[in-house]
Order: structure tokens, then C-alpha cells, then sequence
């Protein structure tokens, strides 16, 4: 729980703040960017809620928290909802995307997905394990897979198997994180779990991290690129990148030639893109890359 001793000097005065338990994930503000916002090393309140709307907005940004740094009044935290995640971010053919929230200190607050498909539902990365979330997931058809992009975002990838019965999907190189994952890829080749869902190894950040790509369209990028709000631009970041940086440029350029229109990273801002748009902005991020990144 947050304290209100421990209220940060840099939020605006109001119900709702962030105490300096805050890890400077990154989670409230990519969900509610209209009353969070980043303040050197960690969040604050920028702007109170005002309207239901806006309240329930910023007390599912507490309740995604991975360490429950946002504080709100007894009454207000009672408001919040039991059903706010997963979240849906876009209708696609291939599978409507949900952000999941409830982001999980053992992954820094990485962001998790879940796609709703006929053929069954998968999860990218791990939330954490809440009982409220999976019975959402329950009453949206539950889980056939779990795919973890890489080894620092598996959270608790085993509870959420164990709860719904179904198979995991790592990395070979990174398979240590997840030991008891059913499935492995291995080297360098795609892996297309069916016609839609394409498993791109992409080593750099980690030796076994991947992206997931849906529908050809729809990239979930685990820790290998991100959207900065700040640099307007698709990011790789040399100083985040834990195993071997010309890897990592050698498996953007594996990327050029998609059709993405969505980006959605474990950390880092997500970006829709317009047709055409992704081509422009990969080549940006190749050219910051190659000049030493
Ligand atoms: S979600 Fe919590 S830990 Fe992450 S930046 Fe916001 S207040 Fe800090």
C-alpha cells in the first residue's frame, strides 16, 4: 500500500499520488497519460481526475502498479474495478489485442498482452498472478499458450500455466528462466505457431529474446524495440541491451520488411502506425543504431 507519508513533493495536491516506493516502470503513464506522467526518476501526479471516467482510469493505473506505489482515499480505492483488465487495445482479423495490466515487480512492470482468437487465446508475456484477472480471462475463453518473449519478463508465467492448463513457449537461449516451459524455439528461424502467429527470434537484448508477430501487422516486441513518446521515435536501446548490441542491430534489420501497425513492447511506450509509416520509422531506428546507438 501506498503511504501518504511518503507522497512525492512533485504531485500536484489532490486525492490521488505517488509515494517514493515508485520503481519508475513506466506503467501508469502509458495507461493514463492524461494524469500520470514520468518526473525524473519516478512518477507523479500531474493532473487529479476528475468525472467517473477519469477516476476509474487512474485507479486501474494503482491497481496495474507493480508495486503498489499510487495511493487514493479508502473510498475512492473502493471504486475500483474488478474487471478493468484485460483492457482491449485494437480489433485485428487475426485477433483482438487487451493490454492486461497488473504488471508484476519481478518483470520491472513489463506490459503483457492477451489476443482473443477462435483457434485459442494466448497470452505474450506474464502479468501478475491475480485472482480478478484470471477470472476475466476465464469469461473471455481462457488460455491455449503463453509465449514469453524473453527471459526477463516470465514473471509468474507458472501460475497463470498451472491455473489454465495450457503449454508455454520460450526461447531456447533463455529457456533457463522458465524451466519448466513445454516448448522451445531454437536458433534463428521463425517459428509460425499457425497461419496468423509468428514467433521471430531476434537475439541482442537477451540471447533468446523474440517478437511475436500477429496477422503481419501487429508486433509484440518484448524488450528488443519500443516507442519513445519523448524521441518520437522506434527505439533499441544499446544501454539496455544485456547480451550482445550487433546482434540486436542485426536483428532489427530481420524487421524492415514488415507491415507493422502496431508496436507493443514489455517496456516502452506502444504506437499505432499508419500504412507505409513502420518502413520509415525502422530505417530511422537502423540509421541511430548503426552510428553507435
Ligand atoms: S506504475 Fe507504479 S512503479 Fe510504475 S512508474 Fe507508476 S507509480 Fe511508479
Amino acid at each position: 500500500m501506498a503511504r501518504p507519508s511518503l507522497r512525492l513533493d512533485g504531485n500536484v495536491p489532490g486525492a490521488f499520488y505517488v509515494d517514493s516506493s515508485c520503481i519508475d516502470c513506466g506503467t501508469c503513464w502509458q495507461w493514463d497519460p492524461d494524469h500520470f506522467a514520468q518526473a525524473g526518476t519516478t512518477a507523479r501526479v500531474r493532473r487529479q481526475p476528475s468525472g467517473d471516467e477519469a477516476i476509474r482510469r487512474a485507479l486501474l493505473a494503482l491497481q496495474a502498479c507493480p508495486v503498489a506505489a499510487i495511493g487514493a482515499p479508502a473510498d475512492l480505492l473502493g471504486r475500483t474495478p474488478a474487471d478493468g483488465f484485460p483492457s482491449l487495445l485494437t480489433h485485428h482479423p487475426a485477433g483482438d489485442v487487451h493490454y492486461c495490466g497488473w504488471a508484476s515487480r519481478k518483470s520491472f512492470g513489463a506490459s503483457s498482452y492477451l489476443i482473443l482468437r477462435p483457434g485459442g487465446n494466448v497470452l505474450i508475456d506474464s502479468p501478475r498472478f491475480s485472482v480478478p484477472l484470471a477470472r476475466r480471462i476465464e469469461a473471455m475463453g481462457g488460455l491455449a499458450a503463453i509465449v514469453l518473449t524473453h527471459r526477463d519478463d516470465v514473471a509468474d508465467h507458472g501460475r497463470w500455466a498451472e491455473h489454465f492448463g495450457c503449454p508455454r513457449w520460450i526461447h531456447q537461449a533463455d529457456a533457463d528462466a522458465a524451466p519448466d516451459a513445454e516448448h522451445h524455439v531454437e536458433g534463428e528461424q521463425d517459428l509460425g505457431l499457425d497461419r496468423d502467429l509468428r514467433l521471430i527470434p531476434t537475439p541482442g537484448h537477451t540471447a533468446g529474446s523474440m517478437v511475436v508477430l500477429l496477422g503481419g501487422q501487429i508486433l509484440f516486441s518484448g524488450d528488443h524495440l519500443w516507442w519513445s513518446e519523448t524521441e518520437q521515435a522506434v527505439v533499441a536501446s544499446r544501454r539496455y541491451c544485456w547480451w550482445d548490441w550487433p546482434s540486436q542491430v542485426a536483428s532489427v534489420e530481420k524487421l524492415q520488411g514488415l507491415d507493422v501497425r502496431w508496436l507493443l513492447p514489455g517496456h516502452g511506450d506502444r504506437r499505432a502506425f499508419a500504412a507505409g509509416e513502420w518502413c520509415e520509422q525502422i530505417e530511422r531506428t537502423l540509421a541511430f543504431c548503426r552510428s553507435g546507438g
